[in-house]
């Protein structure tokens, strides 16, 4: 038997986290390819997208209303002569030369402020009668009208590569007149799970076997987060075995393993690794469910042997193979933020370990609360599929009272 790959390195929480981000921010994306506006929703942009021109490219009207010059507003109310309607769209010809000192133009949002004018007052604060208006509320210079260029100037960077493209992003494309948008491929992620108890799922299961739900999951959250899962099917805890499919799975992107990573006889995945001339970033991390999450790196490719109970490897992949994963799609790096919620009943635990529990979050607009999940540990999915949260519990705590305040990781 192999010797194993070295002294076993169990880090904190934060520490993990740490490295995976720092070997994640020197990873390269792949190849390129173009693609229709709306296609690349949810794709990652490999090339800036640029300002066509200034933004806005005329002093756009905020308000309907009336556009004047705001020191004839001093006394109020005021009454001014109105010369001229200008509606969104307007062409030069449309407008007035220049509004003048007890002048006022009607105008709509959107429009383009006539010269002369330095504010808009809001319609609401007006009374027009035949061509005069009366105006009961003042403004300052500059009030409702943005001026040309202040959102952004031609040839100014909107969105940079490396943004993952959502419905803003594609309305900024829109408007610098993009109908195509060059995205990078998605990253191949090579899926393997690990077991003489797992079968696949469109097997009839012994009383003894489980089916293998692990290969799913993930190949689920490999998808939303942006890559392509490639499900290898499941390695026998057989050293042999084992070996023929990480070989092929260190072939894609990315190599994720489910299972066999723990202190069993049978947990051959990182001897196994470890033959592959694995280096070893870390063999554990002081967290519940998950610690003995193992990261590494073989034959250039990076690879997770996640921890098999499916809780475990649903969690772990969120907290660590995700950063690695978007990288790879090129996305930016960015770090890992919790929100928070009030908790609704206490929690008990043991210090020692950084839990991430299956919580329920509920409440409504700023009054976000949450409870645990009932739930039987890091194997029992089907009270994960209840959660919509994880409840992020610090490792120097055995209790949180109810009504603290308590951060949350949404699923
Ligand atoms: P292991 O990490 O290999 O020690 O497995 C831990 C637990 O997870 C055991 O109860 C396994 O039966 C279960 N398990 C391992 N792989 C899978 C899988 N692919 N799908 C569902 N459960 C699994
Ligand atoms: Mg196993």
């Amino acid at each position: 038997m192999a010797a194993l790959p070295q002294q076993p390195t169990i880090l904190s929480f934060e520490d993990a986290r740490h490295i995976v981000e720092r070997h994640a921010s020197e990873v390269h994306p792949g190849e390129t390819e173009t693609v229709q506006l709306l296609a690349s929703a949810g794709r990652v942009l490999a090339e800036p997208v640029v300002a066509d021109r200034e933004f806005p490219p005329f002093r756009r009207a905020m308000r309907d209303g009336y556009a004047v010059r705001a020191s004839d507003l001093t006394h109020l109310p005021v009454s001014l002569d109105v010369i001229a309607e200008i509606k969104a769209g307007a062409v030069p010809e449309d407008m007035p030369v220049e509004v003048h000192s007890g002048q006022a133009a009607a105008i709509m949002t959107g429009a383009p402020t006539p010269a002369g004018a330095d504010a808009v007052v809001m319609v609401e604060y007006t009374s027009q009668s035949e061509s005069r208006v009366t105006l009961t509320r003042g403004v300052a210079s500059g009030d409702n009208v943005v001026p040309v260029g202040s959102e952004a100037r031609a040839g100014d960077v909107l969105l940079r590569s490396g943004t993952r493209i959502d419905h803003s992003a594609i309305a900024v494309a829109s408007s610098v007149g993009k109908d195509s948008l060059k995205v990078f491929h998605r990253p191949q992620v090579a899926i393997l799970a690990t077991g003489d108890e797992v079968v696949e799922i469109n097997k009839p299961p012994g009383p003894h076997q489980i089916r293998n739900s692990n290969s799913y999951s993930l190949a689920a959250q490999v998808q939303e987060a942006g890559g392509e899962a490639r499900i290898l099917g499941i390695a026998r805890d057989e050293a042999q075995h084992l070996q023929g499919s990480i070989q092929q799975g260190l072939e894609r992107d990315l190599l994720l393993l489910a299972g066999g990573v723990s202190m069993g006889k049978y947990d051959l995945v990182e001897q196994v690794l470890a033959e592959f001339g694995a280096q070893f970033f870390f063999t554990g991390v002081q967290i519940q469910p998950g610690r003995p999450i193992v990261f590494g790196r073989a034959r250039g490719k990076y690879f997770f042997g996640l921890p098999g109970n499916p809780v475990s490897t649903m969690v772990t992949f969120e907290l660590f193979a995700r950063p690695m994963l978007e990288a790879l799609a090129g996305i930016t790096p960015r770090t890992l933020v919790f929100l928070h919620a009030r908790l609704k009943s206490d929690i008990k635990t043991k210090t020692g370990l950084k839990r991430f529990l299956p919580g329920l979050l509920s409440g409504e607009f700023e009054d976000a609360e949450v409870e645990l999940a009932s739930w039987h540990g890091s194997g029992d999915v089907a009270s994960t599929a209840r959660a919509n949260c994880y409840i992020v519990v610090p490792q120097d705590r055995e209790r949180i009272g109810s009504g603290e305040w308590v951060a949350v990781m949404k699923k």
